[in-house]
């Protein structure tokens, strides 16, 4: 039987895992709340359902509870960042802070960061920076499985390396796009499976490199042992930006890229490359705000396609997801709150819904 939980009460049972996991209080309600937003955020593939994974993964040795960010370089508007396989949501956070102090103080900043435990949802880290007027740029690979094909492969090479780019828009919500460059995020593939779903054509292959509308050829071992893959999406040059975000998050940023075979490590280690921009010290701030606004005003006046209410730019679906989930609650399938039960009995935590 699934459940639907209220955000609060969620977020308290996850950070008592994750403090008996390790973290210290604080970090325990910084990584909760920030699971407990993505799901709320309509991301339920970044949210709690990743904390078993932490558990085992903090067991493993791959993820440091408590670790901080270390400045490896610190040349003003240029700065090498390690995350030195602290929590993501924490490292991250840390990161974006000391990058966005520099972007105010020089009007941009380009920072990197290496060895981040997964940073989950990197909107979190736009909308950190357009709440303070900035632009911020994020490029994003992922060790962990290689899960997605590259264009004309037909077996996993690298892994769902999201994109995004958050913009402020005067007066207005931002836009905030923040995608993962496989056609469709893994962790939602994992929710399919354990909704017991089946997937539209176009996002997966199977073990043998065929086309397959079952998500758990990626989510468990099929009869030969192989994983299944995602494919990328807008086909090759959607492979093109998978492949961008991989040299520029995992080599530029000294975290690394993935070139071996699968394992089965419960570690996810993100690299970022983060480029903030202070529009106002551009000198176009009126002007920027101006043809922002007018251009948003334009994309709106366009009538509704077929089977479509609206014209929306990206970041609304997520803030109308929040409005709506805070008020009704957070819906957690049976698998997955089962998998959290079980991460909590690993460190002696009781949970009940
Ligand atoms: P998605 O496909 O659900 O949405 C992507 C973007 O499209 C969002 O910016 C959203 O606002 C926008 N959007 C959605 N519907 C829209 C509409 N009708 N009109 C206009 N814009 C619209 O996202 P996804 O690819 O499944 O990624 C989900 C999350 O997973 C992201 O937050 C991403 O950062 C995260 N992710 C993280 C990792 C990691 O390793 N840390 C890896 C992959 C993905």
């Amino acid at each position: 039987m699934s459940r639907t939980l209220p955000a609060e009460g969620l977020q308290t049972d996850v950070a008592r895992i994750l403090e008996a996991a390790g973290s210290a209080p604080a970090e325990a309600q910084q990584v909760a709340a920030n699971l407990v937003l993505a799901n709320l955020s309509g991301h339920d593939s970044h949210g709690v359902g990743m904390l078993p994974r932490y558990v085992d993964a903090v067991a493993e040795g791959g993820l440091k509870p408590n670790a901080e960010v270390r400045v490896n370089l610190d040349i003003g508007t240029l700065m090498g960042l390690d995350g030195q396989h602290g929590y993501g949501q924490v490292v991250g956070v840390q990161a974006m802070e000391l990058g966005i102090a520099r972007a105010r103080q020089h009007g941009s900043c380009i920072f990197t960061l290496s060895h981040a435990h997964h940073l989950g949802r990197i909107g979190h880290f736009a909308e950190m920076a357009t709440a303070q007027g900035l632009v911020a740029m994020h490029f994003v690979n992922v060790l962990s499985r290689p899960v997605v094909a590259p264009w004309g492969g037909g077996d996993g090479r690298f892994g769902t390396n999201p994109c995004c780019i958050g913009i402020p828009l005067a007066g207005a919500d931002p836009f905030v796009l923040d995608y993962a460059t496989s056609r469709v995020a893994q962790g939602k593939m994992r929710v399919a499976h354990n909704k017991g779903e089946r997937v539209p054509d176009g996002y997966l292959i199977d073990e043998n490199g065929a086309p397959t509308n079952d998500p758990g050829v990626v989510v468990v071992p099929q009869g030969n042992g192989l994983f299944g893959a995602l494919m990328t999406f807008g086909e090759h040059k959607g492979y093109g930006m998978a492949v961008a975000c991989e040299l520029l998050g995992g080599a530029l940023t000294g975290g690394g890229t993935w070139h071996r075979p699968a394992d089965t490590s419960r570690t996810v280690l993100n690299g970022m490359l983060t480029v903030l921009i202070d529009p106002e010290r551009l000198g176009t701030q009126a002007s920027f705000e101006q043809e922002a606004r007018e251009f948003v005003q334009w994309l709106r006046q366009s009538p509704p396609g077929q089977g479509f209410d609206e014209v929306q730019i990206a970041g609304e679906p997520e803030r109308k997801a929040r409005a709506a989930r805070r008020k009704d609650g957070i819906w957690v399938d049976d698998a997955t709150w089962g998998e959290i039960v079980a991460a909590g009995a690993k460190v002696g935590v009781t949970v009940t819904p």
